[in-house]
């Protein structure tokens, strides 16, 4: 596509450079690199509604979010301004406040299975904190995740699968010990076999089972009818507890997430993303006598200095009181919009490409087939991928720079930048089509 794609972005070159001197790979969450799209990152300025500009000034319609934070747009009014007001009160105290309770309240309204919860500062502190609450209550060690299921960095969280279809963690980073994960079993999804298989071996062992509903960090993936309810029967069956990841789709899926959406209550829920506002800040929380489990209820110790700090809970609360059933009929009818229109960009233009969406959600996969679970999704073209969000990119429109990740509508958006991104997208995906060897 763009030549040299370095050329409208000198500022964004120097900048790259220098914090390729202080940051490892210049950045400070490996994403941003653009490692798997290449080319080097765009340094952001500024960002209003749907949009973010850079340092050089270029215009990108944005359908990154931050990764899923920004339901409401950029630098929304509303949100701007309850930080503004909680920040010139005093940005922290280490002691409860008002707009803590408030924003609790407003949270189990929302999502009614949180009868109680913590708060904390990112969504990695918030599994890492549910699993820990989850081992006190049950006694047990040993948790399930889902290969390719993403829940944040902790050391027990960065598993993958080892050859078989259920198999103990191998560390899924370097620096993560073998004994780390040794408790961590990795199952695909949207294979009940393989879960009933792992209960099964390790019966009266299994504290949790942790999932995202709708997986979205290998991509978006929608469970199969029945997955997620027989999900439930099976941990109520075995005594384990049901945690669902709704780090990203909490707030976003539907009002209640995505279990609202599917129906089915997990024991505990992980929050993050959309319930800060985009300021850092994650939930746990569910069953009260699972909860009553941490400290200082009980004896599980979890602790932050800066958790439930008041700017950041003023964030989260100006934002969900504008998500209220209006903003997803809203969020559905236009990522509906894209979806239809992208769906006969791709027919048309040939390419072997899909659409995954739930809500305001999608991914584009470059896949022949539909991505139920990792090894599907890793069916895709990755690097048609990369040509697409170049392409993109050069024409305005900013996505995310990996193929196994989710983009996301906001309510920022309107129909004429839905319709500018399908426009674009057509004209790319055709190039593609004709290049492709
Ligand atoms: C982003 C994400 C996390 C981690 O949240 P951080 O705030 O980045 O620590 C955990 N789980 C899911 C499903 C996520 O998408």
């Amino acid at each position: 596509m763009a030549t040299n794609p370095g050329s409208k972005r000198p500022r964004s070159t120097t900048l790259f450079e220098r914090a390729s001197a202080l940051f490892p790979g210049g950045v400070n969450s490996p994403v941003r690199a653009f490692k798997s799209v290449g080319g080097t990152p765009v340094f952001i300025d500024r960002g209003v509604g749907p949009f973010i500009y850079d340092v050089d000034g270029n215009r990108y319609t944005d359908f990154v979010g931050s990764w899923g934070p920004l339901i409401l747009g950029h630098a929304d009014p509303d949100v701007v301004a309850a930080v503004i007001r909680a920040a010139s009160l005093g940005t922290t105290f280490g002691a409860p406040t008002a707009r803590e309770v408030e924003l609790g309240e407003l949270v189990r309204f929302m999502m009614p299975s949180l009868e109680k919860m913590r708060f904390v500062s990112s969504g990695t502190e918030a599994t890492m904190s549910a699993l820990r609450a989850a081992r006190g209550f049950t006694g047990r060690h040993r948790i399930i995740k889902v290969d390719g299921g993403y829940h944040g960095h902790s050391d027990a969280l960065l598993a993958k699968a080892g050859s078989g279809v259920v198999t103990l963690g191998l560390p899924g980073s370097s620096g993560v010990t073998p004994a780390a994960v040794a408790d961590t079993l990795v199952v695909p999804y949207n294979d009940l076999d393989a879960m009933r298989v792992a209960f099964e071996e390790h019966r009266d062992e299994i504290a949790a089972l942790i999932v995202e509903p709708i997986p979205a960090n290998m991509g978006v993936v929608l469970p199969r009818p029945a997955y997620l309810p027989l999900l439930r029967n099976l941990c109520d069956e075995h005594g384990t507890l049901l945690i669902f990841d709704e780090v990203i789709t909490g707030f976003r899926v539907a009002r209640g997430g995505a279990q609202q959406l599917y129906g089915v209550r997990p024991d505990l829920t992980c929050l993050g993303k959309v319930v800060g506002g985009g300021l850092p800040f994650g939930i746990y929380g569910g069953r009260a006598d699972v909860m009553d489990v941490v400290a200082p209820s009980g004896p599980v110790y979890q602790a932050g200095t800066l958790a439930g700090n008041p700017v950041a809970v003023a964030a989260g609360l100006a934002t969900l009181k504008r998500l209220d059933e209006h903003a997803y009929v809203a969020l559905e009818g236009l990522s509906r919009v894209l979806e239809d229109d992208l769906g006969r960009a791709i027919r048309r233009s040939g390419v072997t490409a899909r659409l995954q969406r739930v809500g305001s959600a999608f991914t584009l996969f470059f896949a022949p087939e539909e991505v139920v679970d990792l090894a599907s999704a890793k069916q895709s073209n990755t690097d048609h991928y990369a040509k697409f969000f170049h392409g993109m990119l050069e024409r305005g429109f900013m996505l995310p720079p990996a193929q196994f990740e989710a983009a996301f509508v906001s309510l920022a958006h309107t129909l004429e930048e839905v319709n500018a991104f399908t426009d674009a997208a057509r004209e790319v995906l055709t190039s593609l089509a004709t290049s492709a060897p």
